[in-house]
């Protein structure tokens, strides 16, 4: 079991700011002092380059982004204010889920305590996600022949909407997203499937919906590897997540998507994706149930 984190690429961010940036020190510190990982099992993740964003991201986009030259309409989407900082960090948390995917490759098993930024969409970045981990990993994957079919699982509460319109016309990638109907984005994209939830959806509906679908999804995409992007935003503790999640239903809903990996023998990636409850450690709470329920399926 391994895992690599961004944390230390810190981001300055405005005087109340709502991104809990926070979140991602937290969750390392508290996996560590829960021994739930190891020191000697973090690593700090590495950027990505130009080149390998390039499989996915849009030339002009990409050189606006190292050249600092993102008008302020694509920074107001994207939601951060520009900086070298911003643009660091986002360029390791790409790499820690590249680093993770070929370290499940070998393994069975990885994680990237940042990434699932799947709202970032070919030629802009939008909701927090400037580049999308998601889709670089598994497009550099294939390109190399490392893997045939990846199955992204976007349980996050906010559509993958940059991820399904990045892979529209690419058969490999299966895209799932289970989602609420009224969240951002508002204008949503065509998944390979996709699950709408209704406000206030709880456990039992959740979990319900999740096992109408999830082993049918694996089973139509077969896939070689499963990038699992595991935001915790479904917590009815979250202040932008509409639906009302305990946090023992999201740990039923990471072990079936672990079971299912580990019944098939599928490499998996957990990525953190989304979380704003209010004070931050319910989300922080939630993140760290997830490591929990992958070291007790992987070992
Ligand atoms: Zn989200």
């Amino acid at each position: 079991m391994r895992a690599w984190y961004s944390d230390p690429y810190e981001v300055p961010l405005p005087e109340g700011h709502r991104f809990p940036m926070a979140k991602y020190r937290l969750v390392r510190e508290v996996l560590l002092a829960r021994g739930v990982l190891a020191p000697e099992q973090l690593e700090l993740a590495q950027p990505v380059d130009e080149a390998t964003l390039a499989v996915v991201h849009d030339r002009a986009y990409l050189r606006a982004c190292f050249e600092g030259t993102l008008d302020e309409a694509a920074l107001r989407r994207i939601g951060f204010p520009w900086s070298e900082a911003l643009l660091e960090r986002s360029l390791a948390s790409a790499g820690g889920t590249l680093s993770a995917a070929r370290h499940a490759l070998v393994h069975g098993v990885g994680g990237n305590l940042a990434g699932g930024t799947h709202h970032a969409h070919a030629d802009f970045g939008s909701g927090y996600c400037v580049f999308n981990d998601l889709a670089v990993a598994a497009a550099t994957l294939l390109r190399e022949g490392a893997v045939e079919r990846v199955l992204v699982v976007d349980l996050d509460v906010h559509q993958g909407d940059g991820t399904a319109a990045i892979f529209r016309s690419e058969p490999r990638v299966f895209t799932f997203s289970m989602h609420g109907a009224k969240n951002f984005p508002f204008r949503k994209q065509v998944s390979t499937r996709d699950v709408e939830l209704p406000d206030g959806c709880d456990d039992a509906r959740y979990l319900g919906l999740l096992d109408e679908h999830l082993p049918e999804v694996f089973e139509a995409s077969a896939p070689s590897l499963v990038l699992y992007q595991a935001g915790v935003d479904a917590l009815k503790e979250d202040t932008l997540g509409r639906l009302h999640l305990s946090h023992e239903g999201l740990r039923a809903r990471d072990r079936r998507v672990f079971d299912l990996c580990w019944s098939r023998a599928v490499p998996v990636v957990v990525t953190l994706g989304g979380g704003y409850a209010r004070p931050i450690d319910a989300t922080v709470e939630a993140s760290v149930g997830t490591w929990v329920e992958l070291r007790r399926r992987f070992g």
